[in-house]
């Protein structure tokens, strides 16, 4: 069984498109981490292909605001990013709506991975919110679930975090003790990853994002996770980033949202 992992797509038809063309054939089953809109120019039409062919999806913060939940509020967003979401509102079907409003708001467990793996958007410890951008905050995540696995999206940066448990000796001298580690791994493109998991080595792990990547890197990210050869495949792929530009530009979207996709920030 292999899945084709993917994360905010945010409302960008193009690279979605695109990313599932260069991914055809080599996946299947689809699971997203969120974010399939705000910011872009399509969300309907993202929705549409994330509701075809995704067999698992959780809810991004961008879906969540665009949902307008009680207790959110859209000033916490910088004023592009607002703007984008108030404009995603108004172009929603109720029937893509209705989609963004059932998708989970909590980790998730895919029934295929027979509890090897968590989802979450963010972080396992604040699902929706939280960034995962440092060995540090990964750390106090790994603290709270016990998959050997957990694969994250929101920073928009493809990220391999490794928390590791070993015995050691105690600081005094005396009997031994358990300490745990996190490292950052850079993820490296076309690599095949060999997913080494057990009782004292666990990972989180971020594929990138489709649709708006921040890593200084233009072209879209997934990755291909093998759940029998316990493999991962990240890879990056150009789209026709002038495409989903002209679209924004229709859509009067803010200039500096049109701007970033050229450079990957
Ligand atoms: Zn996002």
């Amino acid at each position: 069984m292999r899945v084709l992992v993917i994360s905010d797509i945010h409302a960008n038809q193009a690279a979605l498109e695109s990313v599932l063309a260069a991914a055809a054939g080599q996946y299947d089953t689809l699971w997203c981490l969120g974010d399939v809109v705000g910011y872009g120019p399509r969300p309907n039409e993202c929705i549409e292909l994330v509701r075809e062919r995704a067999a698992l999806c959780v809810m991004g913060n961008h879906d969540w605001a665009v949902l307008g939940r009680p207790g959110i509020n859209v000033d916490d967003f910088n004023p592009q990013a607002r703007q984008a979401v108030l404009w995603t509102r108004e172009q929603l079907t109720d029937e893509n709506r209705r989609y963004l409003e059932q998708l989970p708001d909590m980790p998730v467990e895919p029934p295929d991975a027979q509890r090897q793996i968590l989802i979450t958007h963010a972080s396992p410890r604040e699902p929706v919110w939280e960034y995962i951008l440092t060995p540090t905050v990964a750390l106090e995540n790994f603290a709270v679930f016990d998959n050997p696995m957990c694969l994250v999206g929101h920073t928009h940066k493809p990220a391999i975090y490794r928390w590791q448990s070993f015995d050691a000796a105690a600081e005094d001298g005396g009997r031994q003790e358990r300490k745990v580690t996190v490292d950052y791994l850079q993820p490296r493109a076309d690599g095949v990853l060999r997913l080494d998991t057990s009782a004292t080595q666990r990972l989180i792990i971020n594929p990138g994002s489709v649709g708006q990547p921040r890593d200084n890197d233009a072209r879209a990210a997934y990755a291909i996770l093998d759940l029998v050869e316990w493999t991962w495949l990240y890879t990056r792929i150009p789209y026709p980033i002038e495409l989903t530009q002209n679209q924004m530009r229709a859509a009067k979207l803010p200039k500096r949202l049109i701007d970033r996709l050229s450079f990957g920030w």
